[in-house]
């Protein structure tokens, strides 16, 4: 399941001055890769969203968040976790897709 990245929308491409354009999306079929290091499995992801939440209050009113709905989610950064490297992501095939493998020590 690709839940978690659904709803997720990239900023639009009018913003093309501004330096820090996050990696695109990935798909079914393709994933991160950082062109620098080669990292295909650990990045930090900074993400803007704007979310309902049901609160329910018991009646001592210790709050509990029931229900949680994404309205709108942005991707503003996509960092790679080995060699911190902000414009180095670049999408390519799974491995199922054809794409490499994650553990380069196989090789
Ligand atoms: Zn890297």
């Amino acid at each position: 399941m690709e839940e978690g990245w659904r709803g997720l929308s990239l900023a639009p491409p009018s913003h093309r001055l501004e330096p820090t354009v996050p990696a695109p999306l990935p798909t079914p079929s393709t994933r991160w890769r950082c062109t620098q290091c080669g990292n295909l499995t650990r990045f930090d992801v900074t993400r803007t969203s704007r979310v309902r939440e049901f609160v329910h209050l018991d009646l001592a009113g210790e709050p509990q968040v029931e229900e949680r709905e994404v309205l709108t989610e942005s991707l503003d950064e996509v960092r790679c976790r080995w060699c911190q490297g902000v414009d180095t992501v670049e999408l390519v095939a799974r491995p199922d897709a054809g794409g490499p493998l994650p553990d380069p020590a196989s090789t």
